[in-house]
């Protein structure tokens, strides 16, 4: 069992991938010149972030968020804002492409380069999340040998742990505690509805409880594009404040928990 801070028996974390435009440009670079496509993650940027940020500061939370580096290039402004409000800023690649579609080189260049930009906004990058939590064969090492303190990609465990014979922390993530396949919303099939807040609601409630009974780590990954929604903004912050309420539990960054791996 971990060892949690303040007799607490479990943790939780909520993280934020701010994936704006690149999603689709990583799915696609033909999409880069496609407007409409792209405004879906325009929304993220111009409208979610600062109704993310502003409820967070409501709840008095510190928060993780996964930024692609392109991102942070291209919305310099909301940045610095995330990083002025205290919030850790993690790796989410540098394009917004899996690793499964890169040579070891591009990969590499990838976490050099994304790491460089948002160490740019004064902070302290020592986080990995993977546009699309795939790992290559060269992910793990390449972590290692560019010193990152933790991953969060793997769905094998519900606590940190070290990966084998290496000083990296994984703290496990897992579909079902993610916003987008709950709401996500696919124009190219239209074969799966949107679900409710109700049904989010009591899917998450069930798996953070469990997780909390057995004494591990939930991680929510929710993405501001998709979360932040005008009808699903209010659920996010009922659903933090009900996380908070909960007894025994250790409210705290990705990066916090990371450190607490054995
Ligand atoms: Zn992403």
């Amino acid at each position: 069992m971990t060892d949690w801070p303040n007799d607490a028996r479990a943790a939780v974390a909520f993280t934020f991938d701010f994936d704006a435009e690149e999603v689709w440009i990583g799915e696609d670079p033909a999409n880069a010149d496609r407007p409409g496509i792209l405004s879906q993650g325009t929304y993220g940027a111009k409208v979610a972030v600062p109704l993310v940020l502003e409820l967070l500061r409501r709840r008095e939370l510190r928060a993780t968020f996964f930024i692609p580096g392109r991102v942070a290039e291209r919305h310099t402004g909301r940045v610095d804002e995330i990083a002025a409000a205290g919030h850790e800023i993690a790796h989410h690649g540098y394009t917004h492409t899996s690793p499964t579609k890169l040579s070891r080189e591009e990969e590499e260049a990838e976490l050099v380069k994304g790491r460089e930009v948002l160490e740019g906004f004064g902070v302290e990058v020592r986080g990995y999340r993977s546009p699309s939590w795939d790992f290559s064969e060269h992910t793990l090492s390449l972590l290692e040998t560019h010193g990152f303190a933790y991953s969060s990609n793997l769905m094998d465990d519900i606590r940190p742990y070290r990966h084998n014979g290496s000083s990296l922390v994984e703290v496990p993530i897992q579909w079902i505690l993610d916003d987008a396949p709950h709401f996500w919303f696919d124009p190219s099939t239209w074969t799966k509805k949107i679900s409710t807040v109700e049904e989010v609601r009591s899917i998450w409630e069930h798996e953070v409880l469990g997780i909390i009974d057995l004494g591990g780590a939930a991680i929510l990954t929710c993405h501001p594009q998709i979360i932040a929604r005008p009808g699903r903004v209010g659920f996010l912050e009922e659903f933090i404040a009900f996380v908070q309420g909960l007894d025994e539990v250790w409210v705290a960054t990705t990066g916090e928990i990371a450190e607490l791996a054995t």
